[in-house]
């Protein structure tokens, strides 16, 4: 028989002849097929068992084996270029396909299957043209069949089936083999198309995993080693660098890195991180994403700098959005990963993905940098209305004084004199008052309110202050009720009586009635709360806040030119809260209000050993 011609049926010659031996031949044969295809079936059942495209292919290579006896098979798979081999021997067995695969890439038979997608059988293969006779000197192979799967996208690999003795392959081998590879060929297009289809859910899993934690983050800029885990991870590497151009043009910077080997220099021009540096700034340049898959077949690791960082397999691609790339996104593995095209195209994505999160979150922060400067712009602008009218009414009356003064004819009386002169003495002081008061709120607006704390009896403070208010507003009335377990507190004496005295004097400038302003204070166990109590119009709900800012003062006191600058609250609410408490207002039952300040007990051992045994003792009374 010709070795590379095909095989023509010769069973219509058995079915003509007509002697009983003849007959009985056909009867043997008969159930011969029929047991074939028995076994065939069996065979497509294992073949199809499972979607694992490595499971699938050994299956097939096994099942070619027992379906035609051999002592081993294979399964060539033709996939764009790279072919994939997967082989099967029996157990025990002394022969092996050690080095087939590279015999038969090469072979004239591989490319006549490949191309023709008919099978090639040959009896004899040292008489063969189209095989090399090394099959025979290397592995020992004399005999073989070359069985195409053909599915639909054409002939997608084909059965090697290797006999180890001259032998003459019948028109049912062939019929069988061409069975079995019809079968398989199905199901190994099922298991490329799970694979497809696994691969593209992951594809999804992991984009999906990465939105969810892009959208969660409200600065990825601020958790950028998070970003980067979470990366690696999903993409099953080991580690990973985030370097980011320099704004103002200073090159890459590595801004999170994961997973790199601990003693490494993190300076980018040192070794042995400067050859991924090299690759990042590739990167940049041309704006594609490079992939180096460093394992030579061998298995040593082709790339000596990325061996120098711990590194076989490596991508990195750029973070771009738009047409701006903003840095380098750079993951490897420590041990072969055997990278694809596919992880390339989902790791771009990722790139596209965070740079994108990235230029969002630097526009948002160039806006609220923006909306913050005109907002600074706007209290600026008012700030210095306010004071500009607030400095010049006492200056205005100052000038309107001397000036009465310096025009003083005889015709004015000292009573007169006097009078001008008190004059501009009072305003003079409010001027003070109110410098005072404005480099008070500058230094509480910068964070800056020096406190002079000292442990301090606070009924003292509060008794001592009510009698000099009363003494400076003899029409003023101040009850007082001070419960008796006030705890020693760690205050500045002068700023908390400045807090009391600027209370005193709204409650009674406020109040039109002459009735009791009165001070409580208790102990809740964590925090003493004062609270000064009048019987005056009250604070409207909406202006309870707001009266605590800078220069805000109540419509109606505004109309009534009713005295005052609106910074009193303001400062009283930066040196409270510079004492870690909270000031507020509430409404007084019966009519008016109650601001009540809160003032917790410092940490212990604010001053040293002395302070600290003094604060105990007063812990242990309560
Ligand atoms: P000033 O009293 O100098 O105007 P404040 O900051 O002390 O500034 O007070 C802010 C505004 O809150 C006042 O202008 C006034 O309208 C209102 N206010 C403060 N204390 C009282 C009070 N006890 N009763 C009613 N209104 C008050």
């Amino acid at each position: 028989m010709n070795n590379n011609t095909h095989r023509q049926d010769a069973s219509e010659e058995l079915l003509a002849s007509s002697t009983v031996d003849d007959m009985r031949l056909q009867l043997n044969l008969e159930q011969r097929r029929a047991h074939d295809a028995e076994r065939l079936a069996a065979a497509a059942c294992a073949i199809s068992a499972s979607l694992d495209l490595d499971v699938a292919l050994d299956k097939v290579a096994e099942q070619a084996a027992h379906l035609l006896y051999l002592e081993s098979a294979a399964v060539f798979l033709f996939d764009e270029g790279i072919t994939s081999f997967h082989s099967w021997s029996r157990p025990n067995q002394a022969t092996s396909l050690r080095g087939l695969e590279a015999l038969l890439e090469q072979s004239e038979a591989l490319s006549l299957v490949r191309e023709r997608g008919e099978p090639v059988i040959i009896d004899d293969v040292l008489s063969s043209a189209i095989l090399p006779v090394t099959l025979r000197e290397r592995i020992g192979i004399r005999s073989l069949a070359l069985l195409p799967l053909v599915s639909a996208r054409g002939v997608i690999g084909c059965i090697v089936a290797p006999k180890f003795k001259l032998y003459h392959w019948t028109v049912d081998d062939v019929r069988l083999g061409l069975a079995l590879v019809a079968q398989s060929a199905t199901a190994i297009e099922n298991a490329l198309l799970f694979d497809i289809l696994q691969q593209h859910n992951r594809r999804i899993e992991v984009l999906n995993a990465l939105a969810q934690l892009l959208n969660t983050l409200p600065d990825p800029n601020q958790h950028l080693d998070l970003i980067l885990r979470r990366i690696t991870e999903v993409m099953e590497l080991d580690a990973g660098m985030i370097l980011l151009l320099d704004p103002d043009g200073g090159g890459l910077k590595l801004i999170a890195h994961f997973g790199l080997p601990g003693e490494v220099s993190f300076e980018l021009s040192a070794f042995p991180l400067r050859s991924l540096h090299e690759i990042a700034c590739l990167v940049v340049a041309s704006g594609e994403s490079l992939m180096f898959n460093g394992v030579q077949h061998d298995g040593h690791i082709r790339d000596e700098p990325l061996c120098d960082v711990g590194f076989c397999d490596l991508m990195a691609v750029p973070l771009a959005a738009s047409n701006t790339i903003l840095g380098v996104l750079l993951v490897g593995s420590h041990r072969p990963r055997g990278l694809t095209d596919e992880d390339l195209a989902l790791f771009t994505t990722i790139g596209q993905q965070l740079g994108l999160t990235l230029k969002n979150a630097q526009l948002l922060r160039s806006a609220s940098e923006m909306e913050a400067l005109r907002e600074a712009d706007r209290l600026k602008s008012r700030f210095i209305a306010a004071v500009s009218h607030d400095l010049r009414s006492p200056l205005t009356a100052i000038r309107a004084s001397v000036e009465g003064l310096l025009d003083w004819g005889g015709g004015s009386s000292i009573r007169e004199h006097e009078h001008l002169l008190h004059n501009i003495a009072g305003q003079a002081s409010r001027l003070g008052a109110l410098v005072d008061q404005l480099l008070d709120l500058s230094r509480i607006e910068a964070g800056a309110l020096p406190l002079d704390r000292d442990w301090a009896e606070l009924p003292v403070l509060i008794g001592d202050t009510i009698t000099k208010f009363e003494v400076l507003n003899s029409k003023c009335l101040v009850e007082r009720d001070l419960a008796a377990d006030l705890p020693l507190h760690y205050v500045d004496p002068d700023r908390f009586v400045q807090v009391l005295w600027n209370l005193l004097e709204n409650a009674s400038k406020y109040s039109l009635s002459y009735a009791p302003i009165k001070i409580e204070a208790k102990w809740t166990g964590t925090e003493v709360v004062i609270g000064v109590a009048d019987r005056g119009p009250g604070i409207p709900l909406g202006e309870r806040e707001k009266i605590f800012q800078h220069f805000y003062r109540l419509d109606r006191d505004r109309r009534t030119h009713t005295k005052g600058s609106g910074l009193g609250l303001a400062i009283c609410r930066g040196i409270v809260e510079a004492h870690g408490g909270r000031i507020w207002v509430e409404d007084r039952p019966g009519g008016g209000s109650i601001f009540r300040i809160a003032l917790p007990l410092p940490p212990p051992d604010p001053t040293g050993p002395e302070a600290s045994k003094e604060h105990e003792l007063v812990y242990c009374e309560h």
